[in-house]
């Protein structure tokens, strides 16, 4: 996709995360891969007022930290980067405060394998990373460890990451490991989840391979 519809891409996609419920206020914040750069919305900007052109540039195998735009890129522009350097096959990268997966963060807990889309994410669980501050470097080799092997991961006491191959993938994934930690957390109050087994989840797995969120035509 070409640069000028990246940037309108993460600030559609920035708003949705708030319309979706998924997000609050100028929490959470996006990233796409774009040749050797990744684009990042900037930092503390409310979504209905973010442009184009307010997405900052940074170079992947650069001078780590450089930047280029006309605000400052997202405090976790650390982790966003890590995650493209060390995961090629990522292209987009989505980080927010959504309620239910915040509040299983909170427990510190994983979410586990109590529905099969569980699969969604890579593995039989979604593992919760360990506490750091927020724009750390700890807190992006937390949550690089956290997603080894997975397409998500809970940050502890903060939010959640979801990557996608697109941002399409990565927005769905998001908005599906919200529906399943809301799930968890209710099977919880009723007495605890009957959890699936790993052949289960890898059944589905296989099944996956053959279904999921469709790229619009746009996207190609
Ligand atoms: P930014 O506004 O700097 O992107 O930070 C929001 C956030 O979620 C920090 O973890
Ligand atoms: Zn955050």
């Amino acid at each position: 996709m070409a640069e000028k519809n990246l940037r309108h891409a993460i600030v559609t996609a920035c708003r949705q995360m708030n319309a979706l419920g998924i997000n609050q206020g100028t929490s959470g914040n996006i990233s796409v891969r774009h040749g050797t750069d990744m684009l990042i919305s900037p930092s503390a900007v409310a979504y209905d007022t973010m442009r184009p052109e307010d997405i900052a540039v940074m170079p992947i195998a650069g001078e780590y930290g450089a930047w280029s735009g006309p605000l400052q890129p997202s405090s976790e522009w650390r982790f966003h980067l890590d995650i493209m350097k060390a995961r090629p096959e990522v292209h987009a990268v989505v980080h927010s405060h959504p309620t239910f997966c915040t509040t299983i963060a909170i427990t510190r807990r994983e979410i586990p394998a109590c529905h099969y889309m569980i699969a969604a994410f890579g593995g039989t669980n979604v593992r919760c990373a360990p506490y750091a501050t927020f724009g750390t470097k700890a807190l992006s080799e937390h949550a690089l460890q956290a997603l080894e092997g997975r397409f998500a991961c809970l940050l502890a006491n903060h939010g959640m990451i979801a990557l996608g191959e697109s941002l399409t993938k990565a927005m769905w994934r998001a908005v599906e490991l919200e529906t399943i930690a809301r799930q968890y957390y209710h099977s919880l109050l009723i007495g605890g989840p009957v959890l699936l087994s790993d052949e289960e989840i890898a059944e589905t797995a296989r099944k996956f391979e053959n279904y999921g969120v469709q790229e619009p035509a746009s996207a190609a």
